[in-house]
């Protein structure tokens, strides 16, 4: 029997969250709880019976949606739209600032161009996630205001992060702000801003870096355990990327002694062999990695050579008008060294994305058809790039794996949120599983 899909509560029990945090910043009665297993979840005050509609309308784990004429507006690259939505240019680049660039996770676009609304557009704040300090293999949300505070969150936080539950901050900020997230974060802002006129006025711009799905704590964990840190309440530090391209993850703790460790593990080890195990289910149904609903999208052109710890570059696309001119004023402005590249670049450079698309589709009628809800897409076409870019045996395994995991998880049951124990933390050990 298919459940249906009624409140908040029910999308975070049913898998379709993927922890933004836009329902929290519309509706008082919901506060964003660390759950070790799956992520930042909505907890609902009055429970099940609470009437979240305000903010099932800004939630973009139930849905997304292009405009009906988005693929016909003026200047959208018509050969893109069908696996990577609206973008009107490509640019291939890096912060001017060679601090940031260096920091950043790729070139550190995202960085510079929120810097240059704070020091050449007048903007008021970015509205974007750091680590906690008190537990820094978690997340907050933060409004940076100088360079300083830009340039120590930048890098990218493979962790649960909720960024939209701060979009009272720009509300109530002096003048328009900058919002950096991932995808489904940008899509929630998009919703939120045309609910509320006094959040769209102060969007200055949204930037979405690209993204393949976050790990739950329970992977930063256990990338922690493969460093040597036991006890995660001991860390000083956390770093899963970035001061180089790609970087590093690096953590810096105190041993039982008090003494000052340290220990890191390769792009390749931390994300690739441990953290991409951990991603939330409703990563596996995301038709959107590519930032699809935000002003400016930034990833990592991964079709360049990468020299290890060598200056990172950016692949940036204008995705609105607004993103286009704002773009073109931070590279005239000497923020951001970019020149354009042709649209190939996009595909090239996360070569396996169409796959991905066409495998959600199958995952996607999988779920339905096991009575596990799964998102509503309107305007991202999947099913053409199942039939075209999945074998024969991936076809299969985007149907029969999905009900096999759906049937391994207990998938059809709703999972409630539970949040994590101990508010900084547990140790990396027995301890954890007995606390999940
Ligand atoms: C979960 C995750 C998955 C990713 N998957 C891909 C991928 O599939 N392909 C790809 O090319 N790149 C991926 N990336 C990396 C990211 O898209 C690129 O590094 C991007 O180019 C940003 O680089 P930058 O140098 O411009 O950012 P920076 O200038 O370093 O700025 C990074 C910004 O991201 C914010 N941020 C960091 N972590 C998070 C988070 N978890 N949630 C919300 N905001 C955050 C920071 O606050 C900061 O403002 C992923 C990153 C994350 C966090
Ligand atoms: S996806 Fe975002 S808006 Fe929807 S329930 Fe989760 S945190 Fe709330
Ligand atoms: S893969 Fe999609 S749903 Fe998952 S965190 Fe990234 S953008 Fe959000």
């Amino acid at each position: 029997m298919r459940l249906p899909v009624l409140s908040i509560t029910d999308v975070a029990e049913r898998g379709l969250c993927c922890g933004c945090g836009a329902c929290a910043a519309v509706d008082a009665r919901i506060e964003m709880v660390d759950d070790l297993e799956h992520g930042r979840r909505p907890v609902v005050t009055g429970g099940r019976d609470a009437d979240t509609s305000d903010a099932l309308r800004v939630c973009p784990g139930v849905a997304l949606e292009h405009d009906p004429g988005a693929r016909r507006a003026p200047g959208v690259i018509r050969e893109l739209f069908p696996g990577f939505g609206p973008v009107l240019a490509l640019w291939e680049g890096h912060a001017a600032d060679p601090e940031i660039r260096f920091a950043g996770s790729s070139g550190g676009a995202a960085s510079a161009l929120a810097l240059h609304g704070l020091e050449r557009e007048g903007l008021a704040g970015v509205l974007h996630i750091a680590a906690r300090q008190d537990a820094p293999h978690l997340n907050r949300t933060v409004l940076s205001t100088t360079r300083r505070e830009l340039l120590d969150r930048t890098g990218s936080r493979y962790a649960p992060a909720s960024p939209c539950d701060g979009l009272g901050l720009i509300e109530e900020a002096p003048g328009p702000c900058v919002f950096i997230g991932k995808p489904c974060d940008a899509a929630a802002v998009l919703k939120a801003r045309r609910m509320r006129p006094a959040l769209d006025a102060k969007l200055g711009l949204t930037i979405a870096f690209f993204c393949a799905g976050t790990p739950s704590t329970r992977g930063t964990f256990e990338m922690l355990r493969r460093m040597g840190v036991e006890d995660p309440r001991r860390l000083i530090s956390l770093r899963y990327r970035g001061n180089g391209w790609p970087g590093l993850a690096t953590a810096v703790w105190r041993d039982g002694a008090g003494a000052e460790r340290s220990a890191t593990l390769t792009y390749e080890q931390s994300w690739g062999e441990i953290l991409t195990n951990y991603k939330q289910w409703r990563c596996k149904v995301c038709a959107d990695h590519t930032g699809e609903f935000a002003d400016v999208a930034v990833g990592d052109p991964w079709h360049r050579p990468v020299e290890s710890g060598g200056p990172g570059l950016s692949l940036i696309l204008a995705r609105t008008p607004r993103g286009r001119d704002f773009i073109e004023r931070a590279i005239e402005s000497g923020a951001l060294e970019a020149s354009p590249v042709e649209p190939g670049a996009l595909p090239a450079s996360q070569p396996n994305l169409l796959k991905t698309r066409g495998a959600v589709w199958g995952r996607s009628l999988a779920s339905r058809l096991c009575g596990v809800p799964a998102p509503r897409h309107r305007g991202l076409a999947m099913f053409r790039f199942w039939l075209t870019r999945l074998s024969t045996m991936e076809k299969i395994r985007s149907l029969a794996g999905t009900a096999r995991r759906i049937a391994a998880g207990g998938l059809r049951r709703p999972r409630p949120v539970v949040p994590m124990p101990v508010e900084a933390g547990a140790p990396t050990g027995a301890a954890v599983e007995d606390a999940a």
